[in-house]
């Protein structure tokens, strides 16, 4: 399943939706939202996890950011598996997309 990121119009948090259903804001619940694309923004907190929940323990070490958009809002996504996390800076600008299996993945533009 694909699936798409929606901006809420009322208080601007990011969700990731199922392509083709209907967009929900999970933080204000209103049902007014656009459908953006080229989401980016900068890490400003990491860590990486070696102790994870059983159906995630083949991904370990990965990691996990704080990233705050240009708009100013800020969101908690993973960080892609082809990231060198050892590159990964307070900083480190990253493009977001939705993944089914993870939420929101960040691919940092600068630390592959
Ligand atoms: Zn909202």
């Amino acid at each position: 399943m694909n699936y798409v990121l929606y901006a809420c119009q009322r208080c601007h948090k990011i969700s990731a939706v199922a392509e083709g259903a209907p967009f929900h804001c999970w933080a204000c619940q209103s049902t007014e939202g656009t459908m953006i694309e080229n989401v980016s923004g900068t890490v400003e907190s990491f860590t990486v996890l070696h102790v994870a929940p059983l159906h995630y323990l083949d991904d370990i070490p990965y990691g996990v950011a704080t990233v705050l958009l240009n708009n100013q809002v800020r969101v908690v996504g993973r960080l892609s598996r082809f990231t060198d996390l050892d590159r990964v800076t307070i900083g480190t600008v990253v493009h977001i997309s939705p993944d089914e299996r993870y939420g929101l993945v960040l691919h940092p533009l600068d630390a592959r």
